[in-house]
């Protein structure tokens, strides 16, 4: 089996392979799909550092620690000032890029100081720092405001491609719905960002069709960025009652770097983020997934004193830590494992500017 095998799979072939026990096969597949990465976006990751916004939530996901019916967390909204200061340790530590993501809100309040935050950073450094924006669904205009203030990329999961999976891990109501994620998905790409999707994997329920769908939703939606990370239970979310139904984590870990590896070989030139969740069952979990085939890493900059509570699971690591010893520690890391970060670059997906790019020519 070689790579171009992988470039249009069969369901049945993702199945197996998903499903495959024999560690060497999986081994295989990693390093064929580390290949691929180095060859296709060169030796180097990149970096967006992570500031989450606020914990503040409207909406109520069965899986999340942060949901706004969980009592039990103490909110906090970042102040302007504290944003800025995460937005230039960015820029002075030669990131690239920075991630805005926050828990979901819609009223004109937070829109407008999306908007604000993200003009603000883009002056701040002259147009230097890439900016994600990870916030929710939203409606097409406000999608639109935050591009045109400057930022160009943006996160939204549909955390399981199967409606009927999806709808176990959500209120059924219309700001929840299947139906109204999928269309935000679609909305992102008509704003003109780089759109980014994903899933969590080993979901109480999910089978390896499921995942393997989620691969071919990916390929099918033609997304330009995914970031895929292990379910993680949280004690004070309606998902715990259901944690003796999971995998173990270790087993959650290899078929989170799987998919990944799957994923890379299906579209070699998209962004591929090894997620922090991994780091949570592996020390060095996000580096594994690297050298499987993702090529983008987060490392967190929100201050310490609020890092606790922005739990979205249980165990998450360096929540003691500044932004600096995060950074020194995910060095020391990469370095271990000889993995290049390429300092002072967007890292925009190739995959986007190549989409791009044939548009303009066929114009
Ligand atoms: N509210 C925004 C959204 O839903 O896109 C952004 C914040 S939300 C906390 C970011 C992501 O965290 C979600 O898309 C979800 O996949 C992930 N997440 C939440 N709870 C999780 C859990 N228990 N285990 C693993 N990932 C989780």
């Amino acid at each position: 089996m070689n790579r171009i095998d992988f470039e249009n799979p069969s369901r049945q072939m993702l199945t197996d392979w998903l499903a495959e026990e024999d560690r060497s096969q999986r081994e295989w597949l990693w390093a064929m799909a580390g290949a691929c990465k180095r060859e296709t976006l060169g030796d180097s990751i990149h970096l967006r550092g992570l500031i989450e916004l606020s914990n503040e939530c409207a909406r109520d996901c069965y899986y999340c620690g942060i949901r706004c019916s969980n009592k039990n967390v103490d909110r906090y909204d970042l102040t302007d000032e504290q944003v800025f200061a995460a937005a230039d340790f960015a820029w002075k530590a030669r990131y690239g890029s920075l991630v805005i993501q926050s828990g979901e809100r819609t009223d004109s309040t937070f829109v407008q100081r999306i908007t604000r935050l993200v003009r603000k950073i883009k002056q701040r450094s002259n147009n230097e720092l890439g900016i994600t924006l990870s916030c929710g669904v939203q409606p097409l205009e406000v999608y639109q405001e935050w591009h045109e203030a400057g930022a160009h990329r943006y996160l939204l999961r549909i955390e399981s491609s199967n409606p009927d999976l999806y709808a176990t891990l959500h209120p059924a109501d219309g700001c929840h719905s299947y139906e109204a994620r999928l269309c935000a998905l679609f909305d992102l790409k008509k704003a003109g960002y780089q759109t980014g999707t994903g899933v969590m994997v080993g979901l109480p329920g999910q089978t390896v069709f499921d995942l393997a769908d989620d691969l071919l939703f990916f390929k099918d939606f033609d997304v330009d960025m995914v970031g895929m990370g292990p379910y993680l239970e949280h004690e004070d979310t309606p998902l715990y009652a259901l944690r003796s139904l999971l995998l173990p984590q270790e087993k959650r870990l290899t078929l989170t770097l799987q998919m990944i590896s799957l994923l890379r070989l299906m579209m070699p030139s998209i962004n591929i983020t090894a997620t922090t969740a991994l780091q949570v069952i592996d020390p060095f979990g996000r580096e594994r997934a690297v050298l499987a085939g993702a090529n983008i890493i987060m490392p967190n900059m929100t201050i310490p004193e609020v890092r606790q509570n922005y739990q979205i699971y249980n165990n998450k690591p360096g929540i003691q830590d500044d932004a600096e010893i995060s950074k020194s520690h995910l060095e020391e890391r990469l370095r271990k494992m000889g993995i290049a970060i390429a300092w002072e670059e967007w890292g925009d997906s190739l995959h986007f500017q190549k989409k791009a790019l044939s548009l303009r020519r066929n114009f």
